[in-house]
């Protein structure tokens, strides 16, 4: 499928906020986390476990991604 400009991602995927891979919204491997109202969603359990420790070091904006 050919990308389409002028949008960041697809809108069927959203970002994980620990690793920063686009993560299918229908299936996420990782599953789903809420937090403050927001979900959101992981490409694996690692990722979930890792934010769900401490969402607040993912969620800075300064920060920008860790390897797995
Ligand atoms: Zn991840």
């Amino acid at each position: 499928m050919p990308k389409i400009p002028f949008f960041s991602h697809h809108p069927d995927v959203e970002i994980d906020p620990v690793c920063k891979m686009e993560v299918s919204v229908a299936d996420p491997p990782g599953g789903k986390h809420r937090h403050e109202g927001t979900t959101y969603f992981f490409c694996g359990n690692g990722c979930r476990i890792n934010f769900a420790e401490n969402p607040a070091k993912y969620l800075d904006p300064n920060f920008e991604g860790e390897a797995m």
